[in-house]
């Protein structure tokens, strides 16, 4: 698979330890692509939007929760200064050429700019929102048209499993409404609220999130609240994780002589919950493929009811977390084991799950 593997494409950072000043919006896209080109990164900024202080959560990036100082700079090959502030970021690039440190500024693209001379209803009417579904995260798997619509938008509104890289070098307003399982989130009424608010304010607004917008991505409620707000609204449909995860550690979700078909389901709630309305029993007897989005922490609730409900035990299963990133990790075990499987292994979200034949597919040479 092509991996978009170089930071700004042409400087390889693999292994490299990398030093980026700020952890704001400046910041994101800058850390996001290191990440992909496979960095060592550290970050140095007194406070962090949500993305950057979920990648140290999940140990990513390590992320120092200070005022930066030139000491930062030892032992770093390079130093990123995105601060965000033209000042700082001066002061951080001639400290690195004192300290022998190569630095790399963020360049900014000039994005078009809202005419200040336009009339305020020709502006209006120039607002708009485009929902791009960015793929699972590698930036090589968003869409030519997803990508020229962030390309052309004036502010881009973030999920946390969107391909921040595809942010670097943009001038456009970035927000970041992440959100992190069970934890702090911007509720979806205060996104349709930003959304709508954007784009009437007469700019172009881009809602970039992971996967496909439609598939657990709560794109529907995004078209509502600007249906009813009177915002144009236009989707560009992204590669759902649901079929490229599973895709990128090998496995075909249909294959001939092994599944006809699958079926792809949220395990955010468990078999039981009050909350949940599928029927596991006919999905344990439906002889699709089963494809579970969401479902880490209720794995162990979701297999054991499988398995009461007559599929068997033996029938494969494969995990494949943070599919597509340079930190991806496949657990492959059966129906009976993959709970404990992935619990061992201390494999974490985002993960999709495949049970059924084809996750124990090997090509035949
Ligand atoms: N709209 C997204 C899904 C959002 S729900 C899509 O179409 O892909 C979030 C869930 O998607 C995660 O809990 C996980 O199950 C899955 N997911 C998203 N990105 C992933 C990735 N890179 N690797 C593995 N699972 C991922």
């Amino acid at each position: 698979m092509a991996r978009a593997d170089g930071f700004r494409t042409t400087l390889a950072v693999s292994g490299r330890r990398v030093l980026v000043v700020g952890g704001g919006t400046p910041a994101l896209a800058e850390v996001a692509a290191l990440r992909d080109g496979g960095a060592h990164v550290t970050v140095v900024a007194p406070r962090t939007v949500q993305s950057v202080s979920d990648l140290a959560d999940r140990g990513v990036l390590t992320w120092h929760p200070r005022a930066y100082a030139s000491s930062d700079l030892v032992g770093h090959d390079l130093a990123v200064p995105a601060t965000g502030d033209p000042v700082l970021d001066a002061e951080v690039a001639a400290d690195a050429a004192a300290a022998q440190v190569w630095c790399t500024v963020p360049d900014r693209r000039a994005s078009p700019r809202a005419d200040p001379d336009e009339n305020v209803e020709d502006r209006t009417e120039r607002g708009r929102v485009v929902l791009v579904g960015g793929g699972p995260g590698d930036p090589g798997l968003i869409t030519v048209a997803g990508l020229e619509a962030v390309r052309s938008a004036d502010v881009v509104v973030t999920d946390r499993l969107a391909p921040l890289g595809v942010l670097q070098g943009l001038e456009a307003e970035i927000i970041d409404v992440g959100k992190i399982p069970r934890g702090r989130s911007t509720p979806q009424e205060e996104i349709n609220r930003i959304l709508v608010e954007q784009a009437k304010a007469g700019r172009r607004v881009v809602r970039l999130k992971g996967g496909d917008t439609f598939v657990f991505g709560r794109g529907g409620e995004e078209v509502e609240a600007c249906a009813a707000a009177g915002v144009t609204v236009d989707v560009v449909p992204g590669v759902t994780s649901a079929i490229a995860g599973p895709a990128l550690a090998g496995i075909p979700v249909t294959h001939r002589g092994l599944s006809q078909g699958f079926t792809v389901v949220s395990g955010h709630v468990p078999p039981g919950d009050p909350r949940s309305t599928l029927d596991w029993t006919a999905l344990a007897r439906s002889g699709t493929d089963l494809v579970l989005l969401m479902a880490v922490a209720t794995l162990p609730a979701i297999t054991e009811t499988l398995i009461a409900e007559g599929l068997d035990p033996e029938t494969p299963a494969a995990t494949v977390a943070d599919a597509t990133l340079p930190t991806q990790r496949v657990v492959r075990a059966d129906l009976a084991t993959i709970a404990a499987r992935v619990a061992a292994e201390g494999v974490g979200a985002p993960a999709i799950t495949v049970i059924g034949k084809v996750a124990g597919f090997t090509p035949t040479a």
